[in-house]
């Protein structure tokens, strides 16, 4: 624990959806001490390096304080909180006076508190009338949400992190865990040191994780549909299917299994189209038949993509066709790489959901109406992440508030993101910072928010469990938490009786009273049992997994090992995925094929960890990684600077030469901006391409080509 005589504060990291205990302590000098907190259950004491360079990124220099507004002259000035509140609610009221709700949006994050995504949720579909209000996750975890929709009715992570301990063989797809997922990757390792777990990484790269794999399977991009048909026809063939669950618990397996057999005929075929040589895949497929006690854990590499719903779908089809799903050491996991894209999702985060795990059906709609005594309750859908930014760029949304994300930084094709928000009514950008690549792009308005240490409310992490983020540092100058400004701008059109919190723990109970509002078990996200805590019972909140349906509910919390999936007939559903193939394939103008994602050290656009000396010396250049023989093909020396062109967009960053690649693949890291760095903005190249159901950019295989400068 943090050495000083100082009262230590029980908090959250704000990085990864690991969602580690942080035990906070500032010195009184200005500065922190941090350590894990040995009593939390994501991490038992541990932090990765991230996590415990926490006390390194708390520093105001860089912070936004006071509200700013664009005058006449085009320059920022500061105003009154009153003053922005009055400009917001007038300018996002006369739009939608002129151009309907519709016309007005909100773009969040996952790195908001669930109260903040409650309120911003709330406002919009409540009482602007519009469903526009999506975040960053739509990025990172959507194809996950779709699919798991898709199969069980409802977006359910069926299992807890304590399955890692329990499983005698681990899978992980398209993830780098352990530099993604570190403290998760540090408990996996535990297990097999202890239990012999076996492990095995599919990726197109062989990364940290790769490296620590009993077999690592390096799939062509864009075809583990094909590895997972395949799997789903062998354990047909090898009769390892749990016929009892797929009878009792499911529907469509027959057609799932003629789609997978078509899809992956045999096995030299699956070998050709995945890249995986057959022995290899021999073994993976044997592992999996012989294991019952298999966790699969799937993240970014699977979800930024075109076809990443299908992926979700194809790696669930082989777990409920063996029953492996919702007990001790089994079942599908997603791994959210954001701190609370779960409570996100939980509050109707996503422009496709409303709050509390519902959806746009009458009968939802109704029931949030009511609950919420909503005047203006959207009807619709809204538009999703790469929609909005299009709707934007061609004026049908004229009013946006941003929170917490850094879009021109973060979406595909992301200058022209940076220069539709230019041509925006009114733009207000909710923030910490006082500048980057967003707050360049002349928003009429920039609002300070609190930063982690600062903040008061909760998260959710990968395993369902909501934690509390606490407040140990004062608010800095006019700092305010996101959920009290929309309350405002709420109260300042009239809804005072509906914006009337008075802090984060009376958004919270109303959050968990909705969720439990007219709920009798069909509904997976419950909190009803959490509906009544006191203000001193908010405060002291240990961590705890959904659903918590009555007071003390201490049933288990794995999901779906009896069935009892969120369909209307409470049966899962096996889907048949498309054909596999990239949205883009590469030509001979275009041979390279970019996979973009983190490093282990920094996070996101760097806002924060590049703070930290510490945590800015492991990797500090933007690099992208070449496979030897194309760097040597290339002309490319290590250290070389390499131009990377697509059709959209181009940057420039030093080789480095690495036989984890593929040949014909490249590596770039997704954390530098025009802010950090000069063209080095990855996503300028990527194409704004979505897969069709959950309306994920395909972010991990955009043809390029590169020379060398
Ligand atoms: Fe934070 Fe994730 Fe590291 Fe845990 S594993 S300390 S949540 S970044």
């Amino acid at each position: 624990a943090p050495e000083t005589d100082a009262p230590v504060m029980r908090t959250t990291c704000p990085y990864c959806g690991v969602g580690c205990g942080v035990l906070a302590r500032p010195d009184g000098a200005g500065g922190t001490s941090v350590a894990g907190d040995p009593d939390h259950p994501a991490n038992f004491g541990r932090l990765c390096s991230k996590g415990s360079a926490l006390g390194e990124t708390l520093g105001l220099a860089t912070r936004l304080l006071h509200p700013m507004a664009r005058g006449g002259d085009g320059r920022m000035a500061r105003v009154e909180w009153d003053t922005a509140i009055g400009q917001i609610a007038q300018a996002f009221g006369q739009t939608i006076e002129r151009h309907g709700p519709d016309a007005v949006a909100f773009y969040l994050s996952g790195q908001l508190l669930t109260e903040d995504y409650y309120a911003a949720n709330k406002l919009a579909k409540g009482f602007l009338g519009t469903a526009n209000v999506d975040t960053n996750s739509r990025l990172c975890m959507a194809s996950s949400v779709a699919g798991h929709r898709r199969a069980f009715g409802s977006d359910t992570v069926p299992g807890v992190y304590a399955d890692l301990d329990e499983a005698d063989l681990v899978v992980l797809v398209g993830s780098n865990a352990a530099w993604c997922h570190p403290i998760l990757f540090r408990r996996l390792e535990a297990a097999r040191a202890g239990r012999g777990t076996k492990l095995v990484v599919i990726d197109p790269r062989r990364t940290a994780t790769g490296d620590e794999a009993d077999l690592f399977l390096p799939v062509n991009p864009g075809k583990d549909t094909v590895l997972f048909a395949g799997l789903l026809a062998w354990l047909a063939d090898h009769e390892a299917l749990d016929h009892a669950y797929i009878d009792a618990h499911t529907s469509g397996f027959a057609q799932a299994l003629a789609s997978a057999r078509a899809m992956a005929p045999d096995i030299e075929q699956i070998a050709r189209e995945t890249g995986i040589p057959t022995a290899d895949l021999v073994e993976f497929y044997t592992l999996f038949t012989t294991h019952e006690r298999a966790v699969t854990c799937y993240s970014q590499g699977v979800n930024q993509s075109a076809q990443g719903t299908d992926k979700v779908n194809a790696i669930l089809n082989v777990h409920l066709a063996t029953g492996r799903i919702g007990r001790p050491g089994m079942g599908p996991f997603s791994l959210t790489g954001q701190p609370n894209a779960m409570g996100g999702r939980e509050v109707g985060g996503l422009a496709n959901q409303l709050a509390a795990h519902m959806t746009f059906t009458p009968a939802d709609i109704d029931r949030v109406r009511r609950f919420w005594r909503a005047p203006r309750m959207a009807a619709r859908e809204g538009l999703k992440a790469v929609e909005m930014f299009e709707a934007v760029a061609a004026g049908r949304i004229k009013a946006l508030w941003i929170m917490g994300t850094n879009p021109a930084v973060s979406l595909p094709q992301a200058a022209s993101a940076a220069r539709a928000l230019g041509s925006l009514d009114f733009l207000v950008v909710s923030e910490n910072v006082a500048t980057n690549d967003t707050v360049s792009c002349r928003p009429h308005l920039v609002l300070p928010a609190l930063a982690w240490g600062e903040k008061d409310g909760t998260v959710t992490n990968s395993e369902r469990r909501i934690s509390r983020q606490r407040a140990f540092l004062p608010a800095p100058g006019e700092a305010r938490a996101d959920w009290w400004a929309m309350a405002q701008v709420g109260r300042r059109l009239g809804f005072d009786e509906a914006f009337a919190w008075r802090s984060a723990a009376d958004v919270f109970r109303e959050h968990a009273a909705l969720s439990g509002f007219e709920n009798d078990g069909s509904r997976d996200f419950d909190l009803g049992g959490l509906a009544s805590l006191d203000d001193a019972a908010f405060d002291l909140l240990a961590p705890v997994q959904w659903p918590v349906r009555s007071e003390g509910d201490t049933a288990d919390k794995r999901f779906f090992a009896n069935g009892r999936f969120f369909t209307p007939d409470r049966r899962a559903r096996f889907v048949a995925p498309m054909a596999a193939r990239l949205a883009t394939e590469v030509g001979t103008d275009v041979p390279f094929i970019l996979n973009t994602g983190r490093i282990r050290d920094q996070w996101h656009t760097m806002t924060r960890t590049g703070l930290s000396p510490r945590l800015g010396a492991h990797l500090p250049v933007p690099f992208v990684e070449i496979h030897p023989s194309d760097a040597a093909q290339l002309g490319a020396e290590d250290g070389a600077l390499v131009a990377l062109q697509s059709a959209h967009g181009s940057a420039v960053l030093e080789a480095r030469l690495s036989a984890g690649q593929k040949r014909g693949a490249l590596f770039a890291p997704i954390h530098w901006s025009n802010a950090t760095s000069s063209n080095a903005r990855i996503n300028d190249l990527v194409a704004a391409v979505t897969d069709p159901v959950s309306g994920q950019p395909e972010s991990k295989a955009m043809p390029v080509r590169a020379a060398v400068l």
